[in-house]
């Protein structure tokens, strides 16, 4: 049999309430606290009761802000909104309250539900209603984080309190996505939303803005600490990320923007650090910049470039030509094969390197349009300056690993590789380690068709990813290319050579050729052929030029 309720039982349903409850009277007295509200505040009871609510406060609001509270309480009978309040500890942090008057034996009060932040993630259906909150991450959404950067920002004396707005970017998400679907996606995003909770501290909001895109607000002593913060930030995701016991290797791009210096209000905190993570993908990817507004200039010529690039693609392919920077075999001296480089050169922003203009096609989703012109540019190349003159020499093309599920390529490719064929050469595919990894079973198996059809694939900037022994036996590739960067350190230090003479270990293992490029001095040739690398390409011998010039002999 249920009971009607006692008294005491509502005690007891609001003292265990996991929210926390505050009563306090018409003249600002605390009456009433519930247990969760000594969790939350770190108040004991004894300590508030009889006290202003205003304990609580954290001196961030302006006068105006509870002037509004307490109109909208007059009006509406309630109030329901995002503060910033002071735990005991002298913590700030935000919380979500709602205030409204209840009576009780003919007394009327003011009740107080509130919880912090870090309970809201536990998931409020209302809150997810009023859409504050991104269900997949369970993080706050854009609205609300800008909502709590208004709050942050109100606070009256900027100098004696900074913060920082990250803005932080997965680089490579789009690929998880393209190459193994969106579940497979929403789940690496749920995990590098819990990796960046990991780095910031606890009271620090973060939210998920967009796709892909995070950002942080994380409390500062000193301008200095935002270094480690990002520093933490970027290399949580050196690491892979493990779902469903596959590792997915992504990276992250993050933008910083300090209070007050680069910016006073909320909305403009949050641009510069997207402008400042914007040119930390520019600068590569993987790393952080913090703002400046020197380098922001920078990124409206990002966007310039971008349209540009999109532009030419359209009404000016003759811009686009390609060069051929040969590879030698290291002992013979004999030229063993060249990589074709593409090349664009604008009327008015000059020439733009590949480094630059590759990433924004891949970006834009015009990656295949770039390759029909490189395939246009080749066969022209070949038809004019070379009839038959490849004689088993390699033709290796660099191709984007977003490209290779792409219908479109094998009928780009296939009749393509069978002029260069017919040159005399013998085609060949480089892939950037970086982006292999991600690759799908669709995508590998297309890389072995590739393979079985006689077409050379090889790893591009080898060392620069994370390739595992047991995840390279699994790929079908035929060549590994030593990125230039571990060939650049060849020389006097001993420790470069041992990464240098690993990979070729690694290499001789798996029956692979290896190929070093970036040979810049006499030096790292010498290193090389010391520790038998038979294969490379470098300024040294020659730089990438047009065909025409190209001693094919
Ligand atoms: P990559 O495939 O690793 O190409 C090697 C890059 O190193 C080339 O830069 C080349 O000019 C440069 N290089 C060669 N020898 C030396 C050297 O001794 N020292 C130095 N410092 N650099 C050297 P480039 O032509 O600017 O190309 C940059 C990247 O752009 C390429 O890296 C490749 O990933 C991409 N790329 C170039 N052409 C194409 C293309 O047609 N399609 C695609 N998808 N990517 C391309
Ligand atoms: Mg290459
Ligand atoms: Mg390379």
């Amino acid at each position: 049999m249920v009971q009607a309720l006692q008294e005491q039982d509502f005690k007891a349903l609001v003292d265990h309430h996991p929210r926390a409850i505050m009563l306090s009277t018409p003249d600002a007295r605390i009456t009433y606290v519930n247990r969760m509200f000594h969790s939350v505040t770190g108040y004991r009871p004894n300590e508030v009761l009889g006290r202003a609510p205003s304990v609580l406060s954290s001196g961030l609001h302006s006068t105006e802000f509870y002037r509004a509270m307490w109109q909208s309480l007059t009006d509406h009978g309630r109030w329901e909104g995002l503060i910033w309040n002071r735990r005991k500890n002298g913590e700030n942090y935000p919380q979500w309250l709602t205030i409204y008057p209840v009576e009780y034996n003919g007394n009327r009060l003011f009740a107080g539900v509130f919880m912090d932040v870090g309970e809201l993630t536990a998931g409020n259906e209302r809150l997810a209603s009023l859409a504050y909150y991104d269900p997949l991450t369970e993080l706050p959404n854009r609205s609300l984080f800008q909502e709590f950067l208004k709050a942050r920002v109100s606070q009256r004396d900027p100098a004696t309190n900074r913060f920082a707005v990250l803005y932080i970017d997965l680089d490579f998400f789009k690929s998880v996505n393209d190459l193994h679907g969106h579940d497979c996606g929403d789940r690496v995003l749920q995990q590098a939303a819990a990796c960046i909770q990991g780095i910031v501290r606890k009271g620090d909001v973060i939210a998920r803005l967009s796709g892909d895109e995070f950002a942080a607000m994380v409390e500062l002593e000193t301008e200095d600490e935002l270094q480690a913060v990002c520093e933490r930030m970027t290399n949580a995701f050196r690491a892979p990320i493990l779902v469903d016991h596959r590792e997915y290797f992504l990276s992250a791009s993050v933008g910083a923007a300090i209070f007050p210096r680069h910016g006073e209000s909320a909305a403009e905190l949050l641009q510069n650090a997207d402008r400042a993570m914007y040119t930390a993908k520019i600068a590569g990817r993987a790393c952080y910049r913090v703002y400046s507004a020197v380098e922001s200039e920078q990124g409206h010529y990002q966007q310039r470039l971008s349209e540009a690039l999109m532009a030419s693609l359209k009404v000016a392919q003759d811009e686009f030509s390609v060069v051929y920077q040969p590879q030698y075999d290291l002992v013979s001296g004999a030229m063993v094969g060249m990589e074709a480089l593409m090349r664009w050169q604008h009327p008015e922003l000059g020439a733009v390197s590949p480094a630059e203009f590759v990433p924004l096609a891949e970006q834009r989703g015009h990656i295949h349009e770039l390759t029909e012109v490189l395939v246009r540019c080749i066969t022209r190349d070949l038809d004019q300056y070379c009839g038959g003159s490849g004689n088993s020499k390699r033709l290796a093309i660099n191709i984007s690993a977003r490209q290779i599920a792409d219908g479109r390529l094998e009928q780009l490719l296939e009749p393509f590789f069978n002029r260069i064929r017919q040159a005399g050469w013998v085609p060949e595919i480089e892939i950037t380690e970086t982006h292999l990894m991600n690759l799908s079973r669709r995508c590998l198996d297309r890389l072995r068709e590739f393979g079985e059809k006689g077409i050379r694939v090889a790893i591009d900037d080898f060392g620069t990813g994370y390739s595992s022994l047991a995840y390279l036996h699994s790929l079908p590739v035929d060549v590994l290319k030593i990125d230039r960067k571990f060939v650049q350190r060849l020389g006097a230090d001993g420790r470069d050579a041992r990464i240098v003479s690993a990979i070729l270990a690694i290499a001789e293992a798996l029956d692979l050729e290896v190929v070093a490029e970036g040979i810049e001095t006499e030096t790292q040739k010498a290193k090389l052929q010391e520790l038998q690398c038979h294969r490379g390409q470098g300024y040294l011998m020659a730089r990438p030029s047009p065909l025409e010039g190209l001693k094919l002999a």
